[in-house]
């Protein structure tokens, strides 16, 4: 058998523990027997993490800036304990965060549905796919501890020093204040990332924020979505048959609960990350849910929503079986697989990550499942496989 050709290299970013044990196993018996892999390998590996001062980090997503596709594995993000596991030089910082950094992009999130893993709400019968917006609000606030009586005020200086000031209350006991802000340019951004990943995934895009209570700063979140939807993507969006829908958070909430899910929910930073929580444990576990950095000039970066799986990668450490998944992982591989095909017109190279995906689906569907589905499956005597076995049987109807 020919294998599949590509013409442009995908941008691959190794990580650490048990996924870079999964990423090396999925390679070796799902990729490389059918195509002719071209990747840009960076090694984001802690030890290389380190030995580069991070800058294999930087590297990666300047090369997926130029290539346009990246597919990263799960890394570890460096707390004390890993300072010291590892002997670092430094607590280097989330690689998801840097890379985020340099894309300034959007993360969608989406759950794998397959039957026998049911979500918990009965009518959920489409994957929802969450846009967070990663950007101010809360996780960039100030705030204040007020002692007692006295008078707490908004202030502007602009660059000529003039002065505006709005009162947020005067207190004549003790309590507490919240400041936070946000940036049109931010905004817009988010925006075109989640009009440009409803186009390509041919979802409709629900909207929702808290504007009738907040006036200025959630209205404007609401009034900028609403002018670039105009502008920019309307007709696109007709054409696709697909809709822009803007509605209340409370009224959002509701409607996500009656519906049977297909569409994209783009949320404000807090409600995204409250939110894709409650979605991705109503529909299962992490380890089936697949998530996508979108940037706002069309640069995709996919990878697995859970971390690096350490307490399995001890296990195997000591020689022992692991039953880990990695349908979020080969779900990484062929999302990015996928756009590369889309984006290089090479045909050959979709059907093969469509042909990936189902051979995955239809493993499962068929009984044949790692631990952490077989504990929630709602089939009678699934086979519970090992990490390398749930693969090799993937590799068997693929
Ligand atoms: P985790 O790797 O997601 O694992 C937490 C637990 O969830 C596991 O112990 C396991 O439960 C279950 N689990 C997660 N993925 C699974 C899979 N594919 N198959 C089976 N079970 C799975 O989170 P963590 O242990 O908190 O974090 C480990 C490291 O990952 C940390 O260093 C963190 O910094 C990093 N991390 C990276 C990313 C990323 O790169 N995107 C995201 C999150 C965390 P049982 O042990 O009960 O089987
Ligand atoms: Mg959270």
């Amino acid at each position: 058998m020919d294998k599949i050709k590509m013409t442009t290299p995908i941008v691959e970013m190794d990580g650490d523990e048990m996924t870079r044990i999964l990423w090396k196993m999925i390679k070796e018996n799902l990729l490389e027997p059918f195509i002719d892999l071209k990747t840009e390998y960076y090694d984001l590996g802690l030890e290389k993490r380190n030995e580069t001062n991070d800058q294999v980090t930087v590297d990666s997503a300047l090369a997926t800036k130029k290539y346009g596709v990246a597919v990263k594995c799960a890394t570890i993000t460096p707390n004390a304990a890993r300072v010291e596991e590892y002997d670092l030089k430094d607590m280097w910082k989330s690689p998801n965060g840097t890379i985020r950094a340099i894309l300034d992009g959007t993360v969608f999130r989406a759950p794998i549905v397959v039957k026998g893993i049911e979500p918990c709400v009965k009518n959920w019968k489409k994957p929802i796919t969450i846009a967070r917006h990663a950007y101010g609000d809360v996780y960039k606030n100030a705030e204040m501890k007020i002692p007692g009586a006295g008078k707490v005020e908004l202030v502007y200086t602009a660059q000529d020093g003039t002065q505006t000031k709005e009162l947020i209350h005067e207190f004549d006991s003790p309590g507490i204040v919240q400041g936070m802000h946000n940036v049109c340019g931010s905004i817009e951004s988010f925006a075109r990332s989640c009009f440009n990943y409803a186009l390509d995934t041919k979802q409709t895009l629900w909207f929702a924020t808290k504007d009738t209570i907040s006036k200025k700063y959630d209205h404007t979140f609401k009034d900028i979505f609403q002018e670039i939807f105009e502008k920019e993507y309307k007709e696109k969006f007709d054409q696709a048959g697909i809709e822009y829908f803007y509605t209340l958070i409370d009224d959002a909430v509701a409607r996500v609960m009656k519906s049977e899910g297909g569409y994209i929910w783009a949320c404000k930073n807090y409600d995204g990350d409250v939110m894709s929580d409650m979605i991705s444990s109503a529909f299962g576990s992490l380890a089936m849910m697949t998530s996508v950095l979108v940037s706002p000039e069309g640069v995709y970066e996919y990878e697995a929503a859970h971390g690096t799986v350490q307490r399995h990668y001890y296990k195997h450490l000591k020689g022992e079986e692991t039953s880990t998944n990695s349908v979020a992982t080969i779900f990484a591989w062929t999302g990015a697989l996928r756009k590369r095909g889309e984006l290089d017109k090479n045909q050959e190279l979709m059907d093969f990550a469509n042909r990936l995906e189902k051979a995955t689906i239809d493993t499962i569907e068929s009984g044949y499942m790692t631990k952490d589905l077989a504990l929630i499956t709602t089939m009678e005597h699934p086979t519970v496989l090992s990490s390398e076995g749930f693969i090799k049987e993937i590799a068997k109807r693929l």
